[in-house]
């Protein structure tokens, strides 16, 4: 353990006003590092710099902002084993993965580094002669960034990386129980030479710099990503201070599997979807939707592949299945376990298993005969537990995959070129997958979903655009 890690604000390490333990939740006598916890006072000051940083930051043009993000992809690929120690060691993501999100997040600031040098504008004829109209986008001014701790490497970067890109000034504040990817993060950031005030690390609790961020007046915008509880609570501020507003939230995202599918597919689909990352994916496949006629073929073979799954250590290369990231996400799933029983479902798997070290390890569970009206089907329970529902047919799957107040990622596994159309057309989602799991997305193109699931413009890809953006349209007269 070093030093306890600062925020960042205004180009300086300062310490809030407390420290908070991070602890591995693949181990919870491992202390990763004490970090500081920022204030209300720590956020205005951070948005004041934020705010005078702006306009000498815009005025040095996009070059040099593709310049830094290319800087800061290269330290992240350079350092993408330490930070994915550190991602493994505090959110319990299995080594692999979690070094193959840090490569995504490098990804995405290479990406960004490409369209700072893109941002996209038209030249419109008027009706009237004489006069030219230029449609240019410009910086949206200082943006609040709150990320939540599944994705601690990714999701910072895909809010970061396009916020810089098109040249506004942001405060990021990671989840609580994941602050060291985020600190790693932001040295880098500093390190390669993002100007004071341009980048702002404070961490803390969402109640109180969450808030602080939200409330502020010189903030113009909120990119959230997180519960949907969460962004009802920010889109409340938001409103009131009339901010541009993005949410990212929740999903309870269906995976059909009609008669016709390839089993191997189907079941490594599902297997991934469903249980990898430990389900806490935003877009795990947490609703598996089952013809008849395959139905139980899949059941047995699905249920031998995730008993199969070894839980364990994040850092132990034999793990599949990193812990829960927390107790009290632990318990919550236990909970939803026994509601499953209580439910009328039968459960397989499921309950917390021993490892060889004091941390938060469950064993995936499958919820059969699961139907769409129970709170196991309904609600998003963010954990390696599936819910499985029986259906008679391809409309029945649809109708069942829509019936749901979210709408992130729908999948189905078909060999029916009809069935997989009718689907992507008919699925009431963001994204759709066919014959691929719910999760697991290109970091080129846009991200997000519909119903409860989202609000605002999409992330991601050159759609990131409309929201760090704002349009101008010019009106000039030659005489
Ligand atoms: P969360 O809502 O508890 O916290 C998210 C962030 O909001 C954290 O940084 C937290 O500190 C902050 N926060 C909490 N209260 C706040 C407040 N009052 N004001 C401002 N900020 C506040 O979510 P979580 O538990 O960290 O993450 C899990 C959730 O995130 C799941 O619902 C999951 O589906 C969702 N998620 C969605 C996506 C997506 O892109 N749709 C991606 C990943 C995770």
């Amino acid at each position: 353990m070093t030093d306890p890690h600062l925020n960042l604000i205004d180009g300086a390490w300062l310490p809030g006003d407390h420290l908070t333990e991070n602890r591995n939740p693949s181990d919870r006598s491992d202390l990763i590092g004490l970090y500081a916890s920022a204030t209300a006072e720590d956020v205005d000051r951070a948005a004041r710099a934020a705010h005078a940083a702006l306009t000498p930051w815009q005025a040095r043009g996009p070059l040099v902002r593709a310049e830094l993000l290319d800087r800061i992809a290269r330290r992240i690929d350079a350092e993408a084993e330490a930070i994915g120690q550190m991602l493994a060691r505090e959110e319990g993501k299995i080594l692999p993965e979690a070094i193959a999100e840090v490569r995504r997040a490098a990804q995405i600031f290479r990406f960004y580094g490409g369209e700072a040098l893109r941002i996209p504008g038209e030249a419109i004829a008027s009706v009237r002669p004489g006069v030219d109209i230029e449609v240019t986008r410009e910086p949206v001014g200082v943006i609040g960034l709150i990320t939540p701790w599944n994705f601690p490497a990714a999701i910072p970067a895909w809010k970061v990386a396009p916020a810089l890109a098109y040249g506004n000034a942001v405060l990021l504040k990671p989840a609580e129980l994941v602050p060291g990817t985020a600190h790693h993060l932001a040295r880098i950031i500093h390190e390669e030479g993002c100007p004071p005030g341009i980048f702002n690390l404070v961490m803390g609790p969402g109640s109180v710099v969450g808030r602080a961020m939200a409330d502020h007046s010189l903030v113009t915008a909120i990119s959230f990503t997180g519960s949907v509880a969460t962004g009802r609570a920010i889109a409340r501020g938001a409103a009131a201070g009339m901010k541009k507003l993005q949410l990212e939230m929740g999903g309870k995202n269906p995976m059909v599997v009609l008669d016709d599918a390839d089993l191997d597919i189907a079941v490594a689909a599902c297997l991934n979807g469903a249980f990898f990352s430990t389900g806490q994916r935003c877009t795990a496949s947490s609703r598996l939707i089952l013809q008849a006629g395959i139905h139980d073929a899949f059941v047995a073979r699905l249920t031998e592949a995730m008993q199969a799954l070894r839980v364990g250590p994040a850092l132990d290369p034999a793990s599949q299945i990193g812990p829960v990231v927390s107790s009290a996400q632990l318990q919550s799933n236990l909970a939803y376990i026994e509601l499953a029983h209580a439910e009328g479902c039968e459960v397989i798997g499921g309950g917390q298993s021993g490892g060889p070290t004091d941390g938060f390890f469950q064993r995936p569970a499958l919820f059969l005969n699961a139907q769409s009206t129970m709170r196991v089907a309904r609600e998003e329970i963010f954990g390696p537990c599936a819910a499985v529902i029986r259906v008679r047919d391809f409309d029945e799957a649809l109708s069942v995959a829509n019936d749901s107040d979210y709408g992130l990622s729908a999948g189905i596994c078909t060999g029916s070129l009809k069935h997989a159309r009718a689907f992507r057309h008919g699925a009431r989602a963001g994204m759709v997958m066919v014959n691929l799991p719910t999760a697991g997305v290109d970091f080129h193109v846009p991200f997000g979903g519909t119903k409860g699931s989202s609000h605002g413009s999409r992330e991601q890809g050159r759609q990131a655009v409309e929201f760090y953006t704002t349009v101008k349209t010019a009106y000039s007269f030659g005489g």
